[in-house]
């Protein structure tokens, strides 16, 4: 017997959060009607051909209609056209909600569109990969990840319950918090690492004194983790920083600020300096292993890769 209180799920965006989200409300016993909308056809007939919707429709207004829980997968940038696209669709007492990564715009962006008699509880599940598209999903994605709310004033607490024991039965631990806070929080934990990652494979990619052959094969992990981070969405990371602008400027000055004294110390012998930093930073990892947000396995538990060519 499900724990899933919605009879309809309609799913606008058909990527890796959406198929995700499909995926993973099925694995809970989910045996309403999920429908789904993606702006490509191709986007629409691959989800239905992987069984990832009942049905699909070209237009939002059409994926809504009958559904008592829909939620916005798009790109934070597409949020405003998608919920006033879907809003003469959508059913009288709905929950509407979303999986953005930056809230206070996404809050911004939406809720104009909505009829008063509508619910809209604004959420952003922590819990991503590099890759996108309705294949990208997977059932297990949300397993043990955060899926936080950022409730309106007015938000009503029963369908609060229903959203947050929606997400308990995808496998998610749920937090509220105010939608500014958030956007500070993910800037320091997501939106300026994923810009120092950009920057770092950029760079090396700019740096004619070695070669991309050498780049490529002798990779260390720190480079190759960049890697895997510089490979996400653009469209996404694009729309994350346009709209999370204040909070990931602030932390990027902050990190400036220690790039230099680093710098400094690098540049002055100053070891001391570099050990006790390094000490702190080891002892916050600890600490996201603790909280069982990852595994304490040697290299993130990968697979060693096959032995490289011997040199010839
Ligand atoms: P994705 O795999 O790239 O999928 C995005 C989907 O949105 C695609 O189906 C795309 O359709 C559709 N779309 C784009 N613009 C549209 C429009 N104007 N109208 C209708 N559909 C449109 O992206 P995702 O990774 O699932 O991300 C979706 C949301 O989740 C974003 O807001 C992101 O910030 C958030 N999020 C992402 C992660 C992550 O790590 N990926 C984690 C947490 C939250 P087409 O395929 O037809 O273009």
């Amino acid at each position: 017997m499900s724990r899933i209180a919605f009879r309809h799920i309609a799913l606008i965006g058909l990527g890796l959060e959406a198929s995700s989200i499909a995926l993973a409300a099925r694995r809970a016993g989910f045996d309403g009607r999920i429908t789904g909308t993606a702006r490509t056809a191709a986007t629409r007939d691959t989800a239905l051909r992987l069984g990832l919707c009942d049905a699909v429709f070209d237009t939002a207004a059409e994926t809504v209609a009958g559904a008592d829980l829909v939620i916005l997968c798009v790109p934070v940038g597409a949020m405003a056209e998608v919920a006033a696209a879907m809003a003469p669709g959508l059913a009288p007492q709905v929950v509407v909600s979303d999986v953005g990564s930056v809230k206070a715009r996404v809050i911004a962006d939406v809720a104009p569109h909505l009829p008063p008699n509508t619910h809209f509880i604004p959420s952003h599940p922590i819990a991503g990969t590099e890759r996108s598209g309705p294949e990208a999903g997977f059932a297990e994605l949300f397993d043990d990840r955060w899926c936080l709310f950022t409730p309106l004033s007015d938000t009503d607490p029963t369908q609060l319950t229903k959203l947050r024991d929606f997400w308990h039965a995808l496998g998610a631990k749920t937090d509220t918090m105010d939608a500014e806070h958030h956007d500070l929080v993910l800037a320091v934990t997501s939106h300026a690492p994923h810009l120092i990652a950009y920057t770092m494979v950029g760079v090396a990619d700019d740096l004619s004194r070695v070669t991309e052959s050498e780049v490529v094969n002798y990779s260390a992990a720190g480079f190759r983790d960049f890697t895997r981070i510089a490979a996400s969405d653009p469209t996404m990371w694009r729309d994350v920083f346009l709209t999370n602008k204040a909070a990931t400027l602030e932390i990027l000055g902050r990190f400036t600020e220690e790039l230099f004294a680093l710098q400094r110390a690098i540049r002055q012998g100053d070891g001391v300096h570099l050990h006790d930093y390094f000490t702190r930073t080891r002892a916050i990892r600890q600490g996201i292993i603790e909280a069982g947000q990852d595994t304490d396995a040697p290299n993130f538990g990968r697979t060693p890769l096959p032995p490289a060519e011997p040199d010839t």
